[in-house]
């Protein structure tokens, strides 16, 4: 119902991916979009939703609708109690934007949680170092090259060859 739903409304994508990975499952939890608070999550800058709804497993075709809806034209979607969705052009640029998005939102809790206990706040980058960063690191071109050894690794232990 979720993959259905944003392949529908976004033509423009043709890979979805979506899990429950424990700390996107916790960051989740917060009802709030990242931080820009790493040269990582630049990549995110502008460019993820919070889907701040929460109505049991997905099993109807209008809960799927409106994942699609709050991620908009967005690489990713934080939904909410639930886990992460990102999209992309590439299988490749999708996985990427997957993994990172999960380690974007372990640092952002482990980041919270070191400087809450000192009294304090994590340092945001300034919004117009987070967008130039995003241009260079966010794009589909990135995201399918900062895959590319990941998918050599694969590629290679699996012994198949997935080049086409
Ligand atoms: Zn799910």
């Amino acid at each position: 119902m979720i993959h259905h739903a944003v392949h529908t409304s976004r033509p423009d994508i043709d890979c979805v991916a979506h899990s429950h990975s424990i700390h996107g499952r916790a960051f989740c939890t917060l009802g709030r979009t990242l931080d820009t608070i790493t040269q990582d999550s630049c990549a995110f800058y502008n460019d993820h939703a919070l889907y701040s709804s929460f109505r049991g497993i997905v099993l109807a075709e209008d809960e799927g609708i409106a994942i699609a809806e709050a991620l908009g034209n967005k690489k990713a979607a934080l939904l909410q109690n639930h886990g992460l969705l990102t999209c992309g052009k590439t299988i490749e640029s999708t996985v990427f934007w997957f993994m990172s998005l999960e380690k974007c939102c372990h640092v952002q809790l482990m980041a919270d949680a070191a400087a809450g206990g000192r009294g304090g706040e994590t340092i945001k980058i300034d919004e117009k170092d987070a967008e130039y960063t995003y241009k260079t690191v966010g794009t589909e071109m990135a995201g399918w090259f900062s895959a590319k050894p990941t998918f050599d690794i694969m590629e290679n232990e699996s012994g198949v060859d997935y080049k086409w």
